[in-house]
């Protein structure tokens, strides 16, 4: 399949895409993931990416693109994408159409979950994600904790709040998503692609989405 997953930070989309791989071997393509490697790793695109990602900013949409050319056309995505965090611009969605053109992708649809907002907040005040790059598992710790407080189940490393989900990066982080990426709801609407799914939780989602694409 070849998704655009929509939705606020906190809506389930990392969730989602997880659950979504595991039907049809499609790869999960999270341009937050891929920040978080690259900070972590203090390669030059961490290093420009950083400061905006700590404020809860959005990271300039050239360095985004540049990404996302090239993951496209990776061999593992042949199979199918699921795309978690992008695009997030009404110029990114824009780029994006152009690029599928260029490499003759069609897109199946845009998902937008839609949670209400009080679930969102509590999620993000309680989630904790795996500090391993290359894991970056999703924990809640009233929900869904790890087995030992802190630790990762699935590799051991340390499984930490994230620097842009204290409360006021939360808060402006949610502004800045309803400023500039809600507005592709109606973008991907116009387009005749969009699917919203009011959730609350992740099988609401997958069973949409099954549902649609008969799977
Ligand atoms: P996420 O894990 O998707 O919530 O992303 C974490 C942070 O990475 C965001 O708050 C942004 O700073 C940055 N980021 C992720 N994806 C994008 C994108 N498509 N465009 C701009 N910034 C992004």
């Amino acid at each position: 399949m070849k998704l655009i997953l929509l939705g606020a930070p906190g809506a389930g989309k990392g969730t989602v895409a997880k659950l979504l791989t595991a039907l049809d071997g499609s790869v999960q393509i999270s341009t937050g993931d891929i920040l978080r490697g690259a900070v972590q790793a203090k390669t030059e695109l961490g290093q420009e990416a950083e400061a905006f990602m700590k404020r809860g900013d959005l990271v300039p949409d050239s360095l985004i693109m540049g990404i996302m050319e090239k993951r496209l056309q990776e061999s593992d995505c042949a199979k199918g994408f699921l795309l978690d965090g992008f695009p997030r611009t009404i110029p990114q969605a824009e780029e994006l159409t152009q690029l599928l053109a260029k490499l003759n992708i069609k897109l199946d649809m845009a998902v937008d979950i839609d949670v209400p907002r009080d679930i969102i907040l509590d999620r993000l005040c309680t989630r904790r994600t795996c500090e391993n790059s290359a894991c970056q598992a999703i924990y809640n710790v009233k929900s869904n904790p790890p087995k030992v407080e802190g630790i990762c189940d699935k590799c051991g490393a340390k499984a930490v709040q994230r620097e842009d989900e204290t409360e006021t990066a939360i808060t402006h982080r949610l502004e800045t998503y309803n400023e500039k990426t809600a507005p592709l709801i109606g973008f991907y609407r116009e387009k005749g692609l969009l699917m919203s799914v009011p959730a609350t939780s992740s099988d609401d989602v997958i069973n949409a989405v099954k549902a649609k694409l008969n799977l």
